[in-house]
């Protein structure tokens, strides 16, 4: 039997990591053993739906390449895959109920189960619908809530892929509501109903579900049907490996991610790592690569900790594999010169670890490549050593002799080679060393403290326009030093 898996949210806000995590795995499952991928929509809880989630969801899986094989908007053999367009199935599910004897339109006002539910407490005993269960309730007539009248009171067991063997009791038995009195489906009904017309074999959620599995199981078993397989995701832990992910630790909307310039392939890797190894030391995985090597059985039991440093390293590596050309596509750079930019790529690659940051950077400490600095003349002799009056204004000179007689296609090494005996010079005469000539050419090619080194500067900018700067940064020395 071929495999076939599903992503079901409720369209009741935005996507985080733990959502996407659940799709994730189950889609790279369903890959690894080329099976089906379905995204069904859960939209029965009319008052608690947030207008515009679904397009959200499908952006964000869109965005990680988490493409499904059946859904809303691809349609498929199964269709629809929005609940609330399903409520003739689940109608024919009820019946199917009723006819066998396990279900039953609730006959009593709310002031009836208030009443129940005082006496109850009053006698120190759990309330129970199933204590109430009418002689006779009639028929059904789709205005009443219907109830399932739980065949089996019992522990029930069974076998988690993930968690191996799990139990839950009776606690979690009681006639609950299979359709609410406004025609639309539970939770707890819509799903195996869906699950079990979708064909679905292997069920991926988080562990809030393990103490309700046995009322599935038991409408499964009055359904006479077999359950699929279900396997529990681990935990999501806050960055400090406590407590759960809170919004403020991490769970925030995923499409954050995407604007802070984050790549959906580094996204991809950080989430499949978030609770699952394939027992290497390996961090760094293509999605093909995931897919082959995705199992459950190496899925964790225990939580998983959200570390933003690790999805930084993360993407950071996954920047650096791509080519020059993607780098600046994907970047979206919007700069005047494109030549300068690609020639400052090593160094953008080297700096940053989000398309974001590298676009920061280029407004921020880099936008000296594209923009003449404004500079404050005295900062050109701010580290000017004592004893070596003169010596900004020389090595700017001879600096400037020697970036006039470049190529204008100088390579950034040539650039290196021709300046670093200037240096190298004074070095050697121990006053300051290299900073007294370094430090005023890089601010004066570049303005700032926190600018890359002059020989970069120098190749980036070209030598036409290195010159000019430090023709410039020579006039301003004699404003001040005269
Ligand atoms: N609609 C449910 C939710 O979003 C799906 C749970 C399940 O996967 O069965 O929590």
């Amino acid at each position: 039997m071929s495999v076939r898996t599903r992503f079901a949210p409720s369209p009741t806000g935005f996507m985080h990591v733990g959502g996407v995590r659940t799709a994730l795995y189950s889609w790279l499952y369903a890959r690894k053993h080329g099976g089906q991928f379905i995204l069904r929509i859960e939209d029965t809880d009319k008052g608690r739906e947030v207008e515009g989630s679904i397009g959200h969801i499908m952006e964000c899986l869109k965005w990680l390449g988490i493409e499904w094989d059946e859904g809303t908007d691809v349609g498929g053999p199964h269709e629809p895959y929005l609940q609330s367009a399903r409520l003739e199935t689940y109608r024919t599910y009820a019946k199917r109920l009723i006819d066998a004897g396990f279900a039953y339109p609730d006959p009593y006002t709310e002031e009836e189960v208030e009443a129940f539910r005082q006496k109850a407490e009053e006698e120190k005993r759990p309330f129970l619908y199933r204590d109430h269960r009418p002689e006779n309730a009639g028929e059904w007539d789709g205005t009443r809530p219907l109830r399932f009248k739980t065949p089996i009171i019992k522990r029930y067991e069974w076998d988690d892929a993930i968690r191996g063997p799990l139990s839950a009791g009776e606690e979690a038995l009681d006639d609950f509501i299979l359709i609410k009195g406004d025609g639309y489906p539970t939770y707890n009904f819509a799903h195996v109903v869906d699950d079990i017309e979708m064909e679905i074999t292997h069920v991926m959620r988080g562990e809030e579900f393990i103490s309700s599995t046995p009322k599935f199981l038991s409408l499964y078993d009055a359904l006479e049907e077999k359950p699929p397989v279900f396997a529990t995701m681990p935990v999501i832990l806050g960055e400090n490996g406590q407590k759960k992910l809170s919004k403020r630790d991490g769970a925030k909307d995923l499409l954050e991610y995407r604007d802070e310039g984050y790549l959906p392939e580094a996204m991809v890797n950080f989430l499949a790592l978030l609770g699952w190894n394939p027992g290497t030391d390996q961090e760094i995985f293509g999605i093909p690569e995931l897919v082959a090597l995705f199992e459950l059985d190496r899925v964790q039991k225990s939580g998983a900790r959200f570390d933003e440093e690790k999805l930084l390293f993360v993407n950071r590596e996954h920047m650096r594999l791509l080519t020059d050309e993607e780098f600046i596509n994907r970047g979206k750079f919007v700069v005047p010169d494109p030549e300068r930019l690609r020639k400052a790529l090593p160094l953008l690659k080297e700096r940053s670890h989000t398309l974001g940051e590298a676009r920061s950077m280029l407004d921020g400490e880099l936008s000296c490549l594209f923009t003449a600095p404004n500079l404050l003349p005295v900062m050109l002799v701010a580290k000017e050593p004592t004893g070596r009056a003169g010596l900004t204004r020389s090595a700017l000179e001879r600096a400037l002799a020697l970036v006039e007689s470049m190529p204008e296609d100088v390579s950034a090494e040539a650039v290196k080679e021709a300046i670093m005996p200037l240096a190298d010079e004074e070095e050697v005469l121990g006053k300051g060393g290299r900073g007294g000539v370094l430090w005023p050419l890089r601010y004066a090619l570049s303005g700032s403290e926190r600018s890359p080194d002059p020989f970069s500067l120098i190749y980036i900018l070209g030598p036409a326009e290195s010159a000019a700067r430090i023709r410039s940064a020579l006039a301003s020395l004699s404003d001040i030093l005269g």
